[in-house]
């Protein structure tokens, strides 16, 4: 193999930093140059969702770039575009039927900030505008998605003038971000991070507010949170009685990662727009979008005459619509979502049981394999200090033995957490799973 000379032109997110040059990937594995081998246990950034180096992708691609790389969406459709949004539609949940589609998940959830503004401007509300988002989610690094979101870290270097939108807490019935237990709140069925949300829309004032946008579990913040069971319907009752729209962000849960096609089936609502990405073209091509109710289509028809004042010039792309079409035929044909279920119980009994054996494993959860560990120096859930940087250093040592995982330490109630989110590849398989989680043992041992 010819020699691959690094030079100094990658403007990388850390400068300081040196990053394995991969050459190549089969199934979960990503090969390097200098011969290492990682398992990828967290599908990139959960958006390699069928591994890696399936020709059937690439060919898919490969032909339609043959034929029509590329036609812009305000002049031209391609037959590609027509396939793939009626699958997503079929997918969906009724009644989002309408497809829309950007190149990344931070464009997605612009869009769909944006579609929620004209919605109420077009039916005579022009002052609803303020979106509500949480504390502890992420929505993407773009300013819009990035101040709907909370990642602390990601706003700081902006702050003050990101745009200026709300935040109530994420539900996190481990760390309460109100001090209560949840046991408490079961009994009295009073939420208070769901009464948070109706709070601060009597406060900003109902006939101001536009969107509530949320992940349905909350990922790469706080290590794959599942909200409490009724949250979700409470949050659909506040919505809908202050006609505020319900954006669920399913960049990381959709398309089966959860073992359902989007995560927010889990919980019996229906939102007004899903916001997708990543699983949607499992990384083969930059591919993300959004689902919309069709009253706001109906709005749009409407009061709009069908025009959405907005758009990018890689919607619709036709080279990774096909990705995304060969991809979904993948999960169809591979019963995926079955797959999900198996191995995500496996994966997760497994980690319950590494649990049992490191004493600084103070939680294990998540849904199907979107997977979390939470880490704490006692049993009583105290957090490591923030310097150890504990998630990161597994996550280096693993490296070290031949796996990939996916850290992070977002804010919880001002201190931070560290967790690792462990979610390989929907197609996975458990001797697979038997190597992540002997190689994620070893790197806990020698980290700390
Ligand atoms: N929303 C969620 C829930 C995400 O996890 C991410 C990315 O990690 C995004 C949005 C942003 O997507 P992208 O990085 O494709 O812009």
């Amino acid at each position: 193999m010819e020699e691959i000379m690094r030079n100094d032109h990658v403007f990388h997110r850390d400068l300081l930093k040196q990053y394995p040059i991969i050459t190549h990937g089969k199934g979960p594995y990503l090969y390097s140059e200098d011969g290492r081998r990682f398992l990828d246990a967290c599908s990139g950034a959960v958006a390699a969702n069928l591994g890696h180096g399936i020709k059937e992708i690439a060919e898919a691609m490969a032909e339609q770039a043959g034929k029509a790389a590329f036609v812009h969406t305000l002049r031209f459709e391609t037959p590609v575009l027509y396939e793939l949004s009626e699958k997503i539609a079929k997918l969906a949940p009724d009644p989002l039927k309408k497809v829309y589609f950007t190149s990344g998940g931070s464009e997605a959830n612009e869009s769909a900030i944006k579609l929620a503004r004209q919605y109420h401007k077009d039916a005579g509300k022009p002052e609803k505008h303020v979106v509500i988002g949480r504390w502890q989610s992420y929505h993407g690094n773009t300013f819009g998605s990035l101040s709907a979101g909370g990642d602390i870290k990601r706003r700081q270097v902006y702050t003050p003038n990101l745009l200026d939108f709300k935040h109530i807490h994420s539900p996190n019935c481990l760390r309460c971000p109100f001090q209560r237990e949840k046991k408490d709140c079961d009994k009295t069925q009073n939420w208070s991070c769901t009464a948070s949300l109706e709070q601060l829309i009597l406060e900003i004032g109902p006939q101001n507010v536009s969107a509530f946008i949320t992940e349905p579990i909350t990922g790469s913040q706080l290590g794959s949170v599942v909200p409490p069971e009724s949250y979700f319907q409470e949050i659909r009752r506040i919505c809908d009685r202050y006609d505020v729209l319900l954006i669920a962000d399913e960049v990381m849960t959709g398309f089966g990662r959860t073992g359902k096609n989007f995560a927010i089936e889990h919980f019996s609502i229906i939102p007004d727009i899903i916001t997708f990405g990543k699983g949607v073209s499992a990384g083969y091509a930059p591919l993300a979008g959004m689902i919309v109710h069709e009253r706001i289509m109906d709005g749009l028809m409407q009061n709009s005459k069908g025009k959405f004042v907005h758009g990018y010039t890689y919607s619709g792309h036709p080279v990774s619509v096909a990705a995304g079409l060969a991809v979904l035929q993948i999960y169809e044909r591979e019963k995926i979502l079955e797959n999900v279920r198996d191995a995500g119980k496996y994966l997760f009994d497994k980690l319950i049981d590494l649990k049992t054996r490191i004493p600084f494993i103070y939680d294990v959860r998540g849904m199907g394999l979107l997977l979390g560990i939470e880490f704490s120096a006692d049993k009583a859930g105290t957090p490591f200090e923030p310097s150890l940087q504990l998630s990161e250093r597994i996550n280096e040592k693993a490296m070290e033995l031949g796996a990939v995982f996916y850290p992070g330490n977002g804010t919880i109630n001002g201190q931070m957490g560290d967790h690792l989110i462990v979610s390989p590849p929907l197609n996975c398989k458990k001797d697979e799973l038997d190597e992540l989680v002997q190689i994620l043992e070893n790197s806990m041992l020698l980290a700390i």
